[in-house]
């Protein structure tokens, strides 16, 4: 366990090191390394969510990888590595660290799986799961164009090559791109959109926040076994902003 644990931290200060200068020479290997900490306290204290105390290795080397900074507005950029949400703009926002890394190992993916994300939003979500499925290939939906476009450019132009990121309301899900053997939704909803449950691959993993604004919402873990039945496990209250779009009303 310690020896493991060493290679995982070795791996991970790697990681870091690559992403960790920014573009007018900042290092935020500090801030990036503290983000890791918290994350991993919040993990252990947290065990039953993912029923060990500890994250994944390809998630955990995924998130010291992803150069966070890169995703915030630039007046917030000194808060990028801090463990909370941060506004994006048009009253939306980047999940706070701890909820972006349980979600993303609760969908237990494979190198070479294809996952749906929806709810794109900045594309730090997209991208953390581009390097876990690095084989494979992730899509990602967002409703309002403008963080459609912001996000698809900045993916672009940090190399993230696996992500095709669509305008549109993904209560629908991608049709055309199904089935899928994850499914994240980055808002929360008082159901879970019946579309994106039949676009999950049996032996898959659907996560999302569920509940009303205003009232306490459950990560909720949905999985889908190979003769197709569903089944759900809630796993942590958490708060979202909602997921909008004719379909949910
Ligand atoms: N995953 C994002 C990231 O890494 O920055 C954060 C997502 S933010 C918490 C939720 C996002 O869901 C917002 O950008 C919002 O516009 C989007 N959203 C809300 N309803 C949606 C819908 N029906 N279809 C697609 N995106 C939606």
């Amino acid at each position: 366990m310690v020896i493991w644990l060493q290679i995982v931290v070795g791996l991970m200060m790697a990681s870091m090191a690559d992403n960790s200068i920014g573009s007018g020479g900042e290092d935020w290997s500090g801030p990036h390394q503290a983000m890791m900490r918290a994350i991993h306290t919040d993990v252990a204290r947290n065990r039953q969510v993912l029923g060990r105390d500890h994250l994944s290795e390809p998630v955990a080397l995924a998130l010291a990888k992803v150069p966070r900074h890169e995703f915030v507005p630039k007046e917030l950029r000194g808060n990028a590595y801090a463990n909370h949400p941060l506004p994006i703009g048009h009253g939306q926002t980047i999940s706070q660290p701890t909820i972006v890394a349980m979600m993303t190992d609760l969908l237990a993916l494979d190198p070479e799986d294809r996952v749906l994300e929806v709810g794109t939003g900045s594309g730090y979500q997209a991208a953390v799961l581009s390097e876990v499925v690095d084989r494979g290939q992730v899509f990602t939906i967002e409703i309002v164009s403008e963080l459609a476009r912001t996000a698809s450019k900045r993916l672009a132009r940090l190399g993230y090559q696996n992500v095709v990121v669509h305008t549109g309301d993904g209560y629908l899900g991608l049709p055309d791109d199904a089935p899928f053997d994850g499914i994240m939704v980055t808002a929360a909803a008082d159901k879970i959109p019946a579309p994106l449950l039949a676009q999950l691959k049996p032996g898959g993993h659907l996560v999302m926040p569920v509940g009303g604004q205003g009232e306490t919402q459950w990560l909720t873990l949905v999985s889908k076994d190979q003769e197709g039945e569903i089944d759900r496990r809630v796993v942590l209250p958490v708060r979202f902003v909602p997921l909008t779009g004719d379909h949910t009303k």
